[in-house]
């Protein structure tokens, strides 16, 4: 077994050997730019281009216009909301998100009612999903926009998306969902979804980073959207500048591998997820989950050890890739919203873990991780409980 063991997959994941090597013609042997149409060098270029954007496009039930390359996820969502509240600027200014976004929703939301936009952060229940009559009670008549994460990248729970996007489309809302978490892990139809806009990243399926797409609707209406970056008008106007063809490349055959395994791998990794599961309840006592207990992703555990502080618990299991929330959030050392949006407070929200199952993970590791965690928490809690003792003693 090899060390450290990797559970952090909701953080990224490796580039997949076959997705590398459909990447690798394209930085020094077919190096062409997509957007030179005078040549060969140019058309080979952009046929990959279009092949990846086939590939993205019919893995959400979407058409290959529809899809927009960006650099990534955070991209994606950034354009997703401030380039439709602004193009959109003539039917209203309110824009409605969940409490347990992503930050790259949370902070352009917050940056757009600074601009003088109106702004609902919508509350979830205990599990982080959206409630249906929440939601209706909180569309008003300028309500431009409605964006909700599908699948929690915290606590791994699932919005109920088939439903959220019937009440935005009955209401003329547009509905966008930050996918990222859920491409390649579930069905995905964007019309059966009523989906309008709808964020995807390479890194977290086994392809490149720096690459994600935007989903963006244009059947039976085209939505209306305003480029962030300006320049040569690659995209369709929607976002300029060279494309990164490998990384395009490679999202294009992550998700084609991603759908051809998913069923497989999801049995894989539910059941991995499992073991480790009850492989903790076994084990340590006073432990807490954290998000739905069936409506999650397959991949994912996020549970508090009560009495031993994450940041501890991490520091002890050095050669076990955990976190104690999204990375994103961990880069500022900020505490996790998610789980204070789900009421999780005090001693639950500052020991919780997040572990992130995926492709290579073995049983084998899993049982290691176990007997580490054991080991660890057993250690934590009893030095708290004799540090304890001296300070009563002392007092
Ligand atoms: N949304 C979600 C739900 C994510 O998990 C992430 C990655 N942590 C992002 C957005 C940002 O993705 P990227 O790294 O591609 O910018």
């Amino acid at each position: 077994m090899k060390r450290p063991i990797y559970l952090d997959h909701h953080s990224t994941t490796p580039v997949d050997s076959i997705v590398l090597q459909a990447m690798l013609p394209y930085f020094s042997e077919r190096y062409g730019n997509p957007a030179s149409r005078a040549h060969e060098f140019g058309w080979t270029a952009e046929a990959a281009v279009e092949l990846a954007r086939e590939q993205i496009a019919e893995s959400i039930g979407a058409r290959p216009k529809e899809i927009v390359f960006t650099s990534g996820a955070t991209e994606s969502n950034n354009l997703a909301l401030e380039g439709v509240m602004r193009a959109n600027r003539n039917r209203g200014n309110h824009l409605i998100v969940t409490a347990v976004e992503h930050r790259s929703i949370l902070d352009p939301a917050l940056a757009l009612k600074d601009q003088g936009f109106e702004l609902t952060i919508l509350p979830v229940d205990s599990y982080g999903r959206v409630n249906a009559e929440d939601l209706k009670k909180a569309i008003r008549p300028t309500t431009i926009l409605f964006s909700a994460i599908f699948a929690n990248n915290e606590i791994g729970t699932l919005n109920p998306v088939a439903e959220l996007g019937k009440i935005c489309a009955e209401r003329d809302v547009l509905f966008h969902t930050d996918a990222v978490q859920a491409l390649g892990r579930l069905a995905i139809n964007v019309n059966d979804l009523n989906v309008d806009l709808m964020t995807l990243s390479a890194h977290k399926i086994y392809g490149p980073k720096g690459v994600g797409a935007l989903y963006v609707r244009r059947t039976p209406k085209r939505t209306k959207i305003e480029p962030l970056i300006l320049g040569g008008g690659h995209e369709k106007g929607m976002r300029s500048g060279t494309l990164n063809v490998p990384a395009v490349v490679g999202f294009g055959k992550a998700i084609e591998l991603a759908r051809s395994r998913m069923t497989e791998e999801n049995e894989i990794t539910s059941k991995l997820r499992d073991a480790l599961f009850q492989g903790i309840r076994s084990k340590i006592d006073r432990i807490e989950l954290n998000g739905h207990p069936t409506e999650r992703l397959a991949n994912n555990l996020n549970l508090s050890f009560m009495g031993v502080p994450s940041a501890l618990l991490i520091l002890e299991l050095r050669d076990i890739a955990v976190s104690s929330g999204s990375a994103c959030s961990s880069a500022d050392n900020r505490s996790s919203h998610v789980l204070e949006n789900i009421g999780v407070a005090g001693e639950r929200l500052s020991s919780a873990i997040r572990f992130g199952i995926g492709r290579g993970n073995t049983l084998e590791e899993i049982q290691y991780t176990v007997d580490r965690l054991a080991e660890a928490v057993k250690k934590i809690r009893q030095a708290r409980q004799d540090s304890e003792v001296i300070e009563h003693g002392t007092h």
